[in-house]
């Protein structure tokens, strides 16, 4: 079992099978909220333990579709947990034990900072790879 919350705990939740792929986002959007490295969980797997009325959610403007939830206490983001979709990112941040899995890919590399600096070999796309992005 893989437990994950918020900064303040009041957010909380268990994925009862570890997350199959790890991708990091630097696009203007991800990067404004805070979070950049996804996981992505199936639904059926996710949990949410605690804090359902905590979780705050960001609807997309369009032409974006993404939401991002986040803790209304602390701001600690979340990703889409709790999302409709059969499998959602969680944000890599919002973790209480370690992933065994490793970052696979960067999207929207095209809107990185240069102060932030890619330092492993995963592939890098200009947008977004087709592969379940998480922008
Ligand atoms: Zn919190
Ligand atoms: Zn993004």
């Amino acid at each position: 079992m893989i437990h994950g919350s918020c900064c303040c705990g009041a957010v909380r939740f268990t994925l009862a099978e570890p997350p199959s792929l790890m991708g990091t986002c630097h696009c203007t959007r991800c990067r404004k909220l805070g979070a950049s490295v996804f996981v992505f969980a199936k639904k059926a797997a996710f949990t949410l333990t605690q804090g359902a009325d905590d979780i705050a959610v960001f609807e997309p403007i369009p032409p974006y579709t993404y939401r991002r939830s986040f803790c209304r206490k602390c701001g600690t983001a979340l990703g889409e947990i709790g999302a409709e979709s059969e499998t959602f990112p969680i944000a890599a941040n919002c973790f209480d034990d370690d992933l065994a899995v490793r970052n696979r890919f960067h999207e929207f590399v095209s809107e990185k900072p240069s102060w932030s600096v890619i330092c492993d070999d995963a592939e890098q796309f200009e947008k977004h790879p087709k592969l379940g992005g998480a922008s």
